[in-house]
């Protein structure tokens, strides 16, 4: 067994920004065990802009059944490549489709698995890959060594550096038989609901204005979308605050939420747990404002307010337009 394969996502023509940070990834690996990067690539889609991101081998299965996620029908999928490959290591982004397939794949392929991966690097001596993750809610970080292989690895979006280009690559296509059926699958998709979304994309956003259970309830909130609005950034949450119905889940931030790496992190009403904490440490800028001088929060931040958050945050609003126009 050899070779790091990711389980690559096109869209729109090109791969995903999670598939880019796979590819980021699998290259430190491949560096440091001198084996190839491989792709994965499940239904329809230029596997040759795979190869700008120095892909040597993409292993396509396609199938109608493959246009709709199910889990049974992918995960017989994978299992199928991972057959085919053969590899040492298989990345899969820890968004819901990986988180939902790498354990179940692992036990298939009687493999070592590693989730919520937020470093590798390949110990030299024994030339055998190391995946680093959050342990004790984020107060350590352990580092794993699977003696078994394949592993599989699932690893958190928004935490390592994306692929860049190699300018034009030059790799194979391998297809892969589908031996899949409608049987095979013990779910079906009854509904699909698309959120809402206005504006700037909470991972993307460079400004985000973040509120927790300070904040009293969900009306408070809206102080906090003004400040977003005025600048151009986007609104997220404590889970404390998600868990009480006062905003969707979607904006949670943190260890078991999402990952945000903007220029400028507004905390208001939040302590500081360190699995909130978790999902900001890529933020350039932290600012803290919270009625508790003593809270958490303030020991990562590098400005803090301390006060209650519906005086300060109208006037700070009012600045930032003014500053802004807008
Ligand atoms: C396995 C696990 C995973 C978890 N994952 C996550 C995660 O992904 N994300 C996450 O956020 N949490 C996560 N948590 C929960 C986490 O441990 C904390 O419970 C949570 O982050 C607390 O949210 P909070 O800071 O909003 O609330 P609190 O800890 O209650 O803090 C509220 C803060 O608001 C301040 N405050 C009160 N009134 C005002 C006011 N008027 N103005 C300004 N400040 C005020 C208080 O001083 C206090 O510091 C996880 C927990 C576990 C066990």
């Amino acid at each position: 067994m050899a070779g790091i394969l990711v389980l690559a996502k096109i869209e729109n023509g090109v791969p995903s920004r999670s598939t880019l940070e796979l590819l980021g990834a699998a290259h430190r690996l491949a560096t440091g065990l001198q084996e190839p990067v491989c792709a994965g690539l499940l239904g329809q889609g230029d596997a040759g802009v795979l190869y700008s991101y120095g892909v040597e081998i993409v292993y396509r299965m396609d199938h109608p059944l493959l246009k709709e996620y199910q889990a049974d029908l992918h995960l017989r999928a994978l299992e199928q490549i991972a057959q085919a490959a053969e590899p040492r290591v298989m990345l899969l982004s820890g968004d819901s489709m990986g988180r939902d397939l790498a354990a179940r794949l692992a036990f298939r392929l009687q493999a070592g698995i590693v989730t919520d991966v937020i470093d590798i690097d390949v110990q030299a001596s024994e030339k055998a890959p190391r995946f680093m993750r959050p342990a004790y809610g984020g107060k350590a970080i352990a580092v794993m060594a699977p003696r078994v292989v394949p592993i599989v690895a699932t690893l958190k979006p928004r935490t390592f550096d994306m692929a860049a280009s190699v300018g034009e690559g030059h790799g194979r296509e391998v297809p892969v038989e589908a031996p899949l059926d409608p049987g095979q699958a013990r779910t079906r998709l009854v509904e699909r609901v698309q959120e809402e979304t206005t504006g700037v994309k909470l991972e993307d956003a460079r400004v985000v204005v973040s509120g927790g259970r300070g904040l009293g309830g969900p009306d408070g909130f809206s102080l906090l979308v003004e400040l977003a609005r005025v600048l151009k950034g986007a609104v997220g949450a404590s889970r404390a605050a998600t868990d009480a119905g006062w905003v969707p889940s979607s904006m949670q931030v943190g260890q078991t939420g999402k990952t945000v790496s903007p220029d400028l992190y507004i905390a208001v009403g939040i302590s500081g747990a360190t699995q909130h904490v978790a999902g900001i440490s890529g933020a350039k800028t932290i600012v803290a404002i919270n009625t508790d001088p003593e809270s958490s929060i303030f020991k990562v931040a590098h400005l803090g307010i301390v006060g209650d958050y519906k005086t300060i945050l109208p006037p700070l609003s009012a600045k930032c337009r003014e500053l802004m126009g807008g």
